[in-house]
């Protein structure tokens, strides 16, 4: 029996993370869910999953909870997410990180120094804070699983083989909503159109850095520290079909790939897992009825952002940061309908330009530069 601590419990990793633990319920018991303002369904999962504690956004609906559940110990807020990530004793345990943005990275290192594994979709995590953790996963001695597609399937076409035998690891990206329009296409684009990805149903703010391609810059950060690779040896490829969920070139020249139908339950129940492969109902892909899978150049001229992520990432210390922190307050300002969608790439080059990087980071330096990004473009463009 694995014990689960699951933050982001009510969102699109989160829900999908609970059909896995419910077809494996002989492998899994969760111990303590993390989610903000979705309390209908915290109260559906607490209902079917019976946590020990559970965390939510605020306090008053903490408050209105434990009147319902009073055998449940409740938190909230930053304070409530770190004790579910850090809850109780157990050995055996998982932390399953599915919180959306910055957020994530504190339950994350907490989680870590006392020695729990953990599987990660929160990319956001390594992106500004893979300095950290890095070094805190080898202290600690932790295992650190992706959950991100790409980066499951990178892990299992490395499958142990040395760091120095990998020539090149190549990273697939769909292209998002607006990969067929041009960039004057782009001006006038809408919310509701850029929530229509492809090929995947993810939550609202992934699918809008697929469609600014922001999301394959954090992937390239991401890969960098979860697997060791210099950024020149990550190279990123337009594959509109999501079936290569990416490859890793070894100085053999031979790849392996790692393909499926997209189905973000493939990863999380390989994480899950790890390191055991068991047994999933999903769809066996059909290579007859594929016919063929293309490829395409991601012209960094289309889309900027994915070479101002990679920059950032390359630059190190805050600029991942500042970087991060721009574009979650920018996507929030596009959702809502205050910004447009070019606006996002314009207002997280200005961010850039205008925070000095700081090579020497801390938790405390990157949680207060996350702050200060954020209420600039909020105070800016809201
Ligand atoms: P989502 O918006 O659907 O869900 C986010 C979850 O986090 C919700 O449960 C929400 O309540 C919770 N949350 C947000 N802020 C919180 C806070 N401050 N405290 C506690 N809980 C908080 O997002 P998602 O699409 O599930 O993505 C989650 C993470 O996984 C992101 O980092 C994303 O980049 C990554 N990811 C998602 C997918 C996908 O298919 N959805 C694929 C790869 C990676
Ligand atoms: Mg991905």
């Amino acid at each position: 029996m694995k014990y689960l601590y699951l933050l982001g419990a009510t969102g699109s990793i989160g829900v999908q993370t609970l059909d896995i633990v419910r077809a494996n319920s002989d492998d899994f018991k969760i111990i303590a869910i993390a989610a903000n303002k979705n309390i209908v369904k915290v109260r559906e999962i607490i209902e079917e999953f019976s946590p020990e504690f559970v965390s939510v956004g605020y306090e008053r609906d903490a408050i209105e909870l434990q009147k319902s559940f009073p055998n449940i110990s409740f938190g909230y807020g930053e304070k409530g997410l770190i004790a579910a990530a850090t809850y109780g004793s157990i050995k055996n345990d998982l932390v399953i990180n599915a919180v959306v943005g910055s957020a994530g990275l504190a339950p994350t290192i907490q989680a870590i120094q006392k020695g729990r594994n953990i599987a990660l979709a929160n990319k956001e995590t390594l992106v500004i804070g893979g300095e950290l953790i890095t070094k805190l996963i080898k202290k600690h001695n932790v295992s650190l699983i992706p959950i991100d597609s790409e980066h499951s399937a990178i892990m299992q076409c490395i499958n142990g083989e040395e760091t120095s035998s990998i020539k090149r690891i190549i990273i697939t990206a769909s292209g998002g909503s607006f990969r067929d329009l041009t960039r004057n296409e782009l001006k006038n684009v809408t919310v509701k159109d850029a929530l229509k990805h492809p090929n995947w149903s993810m939550g609202s703010k992934i699918t809008i850095d697929s469609a600014t391609m922001m999301n394959k810059g954090l992937e390239v950060i991401e890969a960098h520290y979860l697997f060791g690779v210099d950024y020149d040896k990550i190279e990123t490829v337009l594959h509109k079909e999501s079936v290569i969920h990416s490859l890793v070139e070894f100085h053999d020249t031979s790849i392996i790939a790692h393909l499926g139908n997209p189905d973000m339950r493939v990863p999380i129940n390989y994480a899950l897992h790890y390191p055991k492969r068991t047994s999933y109902s999903g769809k066996s892909l059909d290579f007859i009825q594929l016919g063929s899978l293309h490829f395409e150049e991601l012209s960094v001229t289309r889309f900027p952002l994915l070479k101002m992520a990679i920059e950032a990432g390359k630059s190190k210390g805050l600029n991942p940061t500042t970087l991060n922190a721009a574009n979650e307050a920018s996507v929030g300002l596009f959702l809502n309908g205050k910004i447009s969608f070019i606006q996002i790439e314009e207002i997280i080059q200005e961010c850039l330009n205008a925070f000095d990087n700081d090579l020497d980071v801390t938790l405390d330096k990157i949680m207060k530069r996350d702050i200060e990004v954020k209420n600039y473009v909020l105070l800016k463009y809201s």
